[in-house]
């Protein structure tokens, strides 16, 4: 039994990841200031004598003995990241230096929640990590790309200069339950919107693409990644290459909902990228994984929740 923290553990997929570590024998300290997160994800762990749910700000330090570490605090959603964008720096940039610094007293590993956003709009593709991207320093997007390419360097230094263990995961585009409602991200909004026969709102033209990745495909590989050797350390590309343009993830939503909506355009905000898919070769080589579930099937199991969220079920 390890005893493994979570910052961010009451978020989407930092809910998934404690659920998945305490099923496999951990012991697990969810630390989050619920800024998106909501204990509502982790109330059904609350029950587990193994499990613990700490109020904490990563921007402050946190002292505890733990064996391993995943940093994933900071709000994901364009909506919520632009709200308090200097606040999103501080978590991103302190909350690193926090956990690197509490890795190397305390000589765990830690696994930082990087993002595709470090490649920016990207002139290669699909997206490689030997990209270095091509990020704008001084957009609306910037407070979260770029406190999340300093995060980076932070662990790449702690590692050199102080020997920590680190492991940088870059996760696309991730969804499915317990994406909170309102999260303002494409798949809950388009979800969320056909299930009321509300109108589909599609940013531009719906030319841009992603590339959706189920959430247990992508905690499958935070796990493998967090138990590679030491030398190991990323960054990894973890997402699901199956590339969508947004246009059509509106119709697949609609077609299986059976939704009365109807698609609408509004202006496209400012830097999102045209085009967004993983390579991922280094995962399949170094963690022997690949994502397993197909965009329609893990849409089903996501439209699903939605229905019992707005039913009050959840
Ligand atoms: P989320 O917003 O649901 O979860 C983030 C969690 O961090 C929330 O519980 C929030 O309350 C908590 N948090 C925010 N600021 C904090 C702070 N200062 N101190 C403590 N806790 C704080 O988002 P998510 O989709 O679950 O994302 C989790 C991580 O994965 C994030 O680091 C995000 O950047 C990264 N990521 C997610 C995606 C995706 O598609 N979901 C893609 C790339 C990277
Ligand atoms: N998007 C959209 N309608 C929405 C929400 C998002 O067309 O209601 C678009 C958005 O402009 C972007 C894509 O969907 O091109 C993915 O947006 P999201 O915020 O989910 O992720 P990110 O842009 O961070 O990859």
């Amino acid at each position: 039994m390890k005893k493994i923290l979570v910052t961010g553990g009451s978020g989407f997929i930092g809910s998934h990841l404690c659920e998945r570590l305490l099923k496999e024998g951990n012991e697990v300290i969810c630390l989050d200031n619920f800024f998106t997160g909501q204990k509502k994800n982790v109330v059904h762990l609350l029950s587990n004598p193994f499990f613990e749910l700490v109020r904490h700000d990563v921007t402050q330090p946190y002292f505890v003995e733990v064996d391993q570490i995943y940093n994933l605090a900071c709000p994901a959603s364009p909506i919520h990241y632009q709200f308090n964008p200097i606040k999103t720096v501080k978590t991103s940039v302190m909350g690193a230096i926090n956990m690197l610094g509490l890795a190397k007293r305390i000589k765990a590993p830690m696994l930082q929640a990087s993002t595709s956003e470090v490649y920016g709009d990207p002139h290669v593709h699909p997206q490689v990590e030997s990209y270095w991207g091509n990020v704008n320093p001084i957009g609306i997007r910037s407070c979260y790309d770029e406190g999340k390419r300093c995060a980076e360097t932070l662990c790449m230094d702690y590692h050199r200069q102080n020997g920590v263990k680190v492991k940088i995961i870059r996760i696309f585009n991730t969804y499915g339950p317990r994406m909170f409602m309102h999260d303002g991200r494409v798949v809950s909004n388009f979800v969320v919107q056909a299930l009321q026969n509300e109108d589909i709102t599609i940013y531009g033209d719906g030319s841009q693409t992603r590339s959706f990745q189920y959430v247990d495909d992508l905690i499958d590989g935070m796990l493998k990644m967090m138990n590679t050797p030491d030398s190991f350390i990323g960054p990894v590309n973890l997402g699901n290459p199956c590339e969508f343009t947004i246009k059509q993830l509106a119709q697949t939503v609609i077609d299986m909902t059976g939704s009365r909506s109807k698609i609408v355009y509004k202006p496209l905000p400012a830097d999102d990228p045209v085009q967004r898919k993983p390579d991922i070769s280094l995962a399949r080589k170094n963690l022997d994984w690949e994502p397993r579930i197909k965009l329609e099937d893990g849409l089903a199991k996501t439209i699903a929740y939605f229905e019992n969220e707005l039913r009050g079920l959840n």
